[in-house]
């Protein structure tokens, strides 16, 4: 199995990555952004308990996303790998995905990590706002306040991958073909030795 954490913080790129890596390598996207706003969409009590807290800008609990990420391993058995964005989120996600993966007998490849200035993370998400239909792409303070629990909660689940030598830094400003270059160069790199 080939398993991937696309890392960085919100507006770095991952979700627009994410199309074109799974595309490349037949892997399952699990998205936990994307499955929160699939639950906020169909109104379900997990789904309400969630856009509270994203429209503040926090994060949801542990249990929530990690108990989303379970259910989806388990209904793709058949998977040729899994590309991970925006989860883990927090080291204790981290940790429960280790584990869930070596139930698996699989472990995480590499954490490929997107790296974008705050002025640009910005811009690029007040931008996105204006088409996306994301209540919290549209206001600057709750953007700014996303980028402060990533640098709070997300950032340490770099550390906690760097000790088992699986992070790699990778330049998010550029064209998105030069970026996704970069991406298929470490991971064809981690691949071939
Ligand atoms: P972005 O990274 O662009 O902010 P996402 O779509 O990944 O967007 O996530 C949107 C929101 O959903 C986050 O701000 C957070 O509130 C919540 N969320 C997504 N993934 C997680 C996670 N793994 N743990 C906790 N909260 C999460």
């Amino acid at each position: 199995m080939l398993n991937i954490i696309l890392f960085g913080p919100p507006g770095s790129g991952k979700g627009t990555q994410s199309i074109k890596l799974i595309e490349e390598y037949g892997l399952k996207h699990l998205s936990t952004g994307d499955l929160l706003r699939s639950e906020i969409s169909n109104k379900t009590p997990l789904g309400l308990e969630a856009k509270t807290l994203i429209d503040k800008g926090l994060l949801v609990p542990d249990e929530v996303v990690i108990g989303m990420i379970s259910t989806a391993l388990e209904a793709n058995p058949q998977a040729k790998g899994f590309l991970f964005d925006g989860f883990p989120r927090t080291k204790e996600q981290a940790i429960a995905l280790d584990k869930l993966l070596k139930l698996k007998q699989t472990e995480i490849e590499v954490v490929l990590a997107l790296e974008v200035g705050e002025e640009e993370l910005v811009k690029r998400l007040l931008n996105r706002g204006l088409t996306s239909g994301r209540t919290d792409d549209t206001n600057e303070a709750i953007i700014r306040d996303r980028i402060t629990e990533y640098r709070k909660k997300t950032s340490v689940v770099a550390d906690y991958y760097q000790q088992f030598d699986k992070v790699v830094k990778i330049k998010g400003e550029g064209t998105e073909d030069e970026i996704f270059a970069a991406l298929k160069k470490e991971i064809t790199k981690r691949l071939h030795g």
